[in-house]
């Protein structure tokens, strides 16, 4: 049976959250960390805390993609990744609650062609306006797109770190968490099968095991 593998973007391919990086560099830390304990409190959602993160970022696009340039690393073993998965004629797909248009181009940079499903923004310099991909809470079900994957017949493998992720993983067949990140946590908590992992190589070997 294929596989079909959703990667979550931020702090799963990156070493950081890249849309955390923004807010906290223009808005301050002491204003994302208000909005994040609202969020972990479940006071808002997701898509609530994405939409007033945004407004929070005064940049243009230029200026957020080379800010980004220097404070994001993609790992080095996720384009590698991605040839092995489609040499074992699986499937890969970022999913991601982040901004699409920031995040396209940062995987062309690493070399890295496969779909990608994300929110995007209104570069306005007054505050950014987030545009979500559909209607859901988290901003981007991540979960709809896993359930549709397996009832077309696949087998589905999720990798992902944070509160983004924790549907979509509970709903795939086989799950990966960053380590030490809160979906690794979540699964953890619940007794739910969860492989940690700190980069895709490790993916890679679990998935295809060398002979
Ligand atoms: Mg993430």
């Amino acid at each position: 049976m294929s596989l079909t593998i959703f990667v979550d973007y931020d702090g799963t391919i990156t070493d950081v959250d890249t849309f955390d990086v923004l807010v906290r560099s223009v808005a301050g830390d002491a204003t994302w960390h208000e909005l994040e304990r609202e969020l972990r409190a479940g006071r808002i959602t997701l898509r609530e805390a994405l939409a007033r993160e945004a407004a929070l970022v005064r940049l243009s696009r230029p200026e957020a993609l080379a800010l980004l340039e220097s404070r994001a690393r993609i790992d080095p073993t996720f384009a590698g990744f991605v040839r092995v998965a489609h040499e074992h004629g699986a499937w890969v797909g970022v999913v991601s609650a982040g901004i699409r248009s920031i995040i396209g181009p940062a995987l062309e940079r690493a070399g890295v062609d496969v779909p990608l499903f994300a929110n995007d923004v209104d570069f306005d310099t007054a505050g950014w306006r987030m545009t979500f991909i559909d209607d859901s809470v988290l901003g981007h079900d991540k979960a709809a797109r896993v359930h549709a994957a397996a009832a077309a017949g696949a087998r589905t493998v999720y990798v992902g770190d944070g509160i983004s992720d924790f549907e979509g993983a509970l709903a795939a067949d086989v799950r990966f968490a960053k380590k030490n990140r809160a979906l690794e946590q979540f699964c953890r908590e619940r007794g739910i099968e969860c492989t940690p992992f700190s980069s895709f190589d490790e993916i890679a070997a679990a998935l295809w095991p060398p002979c």
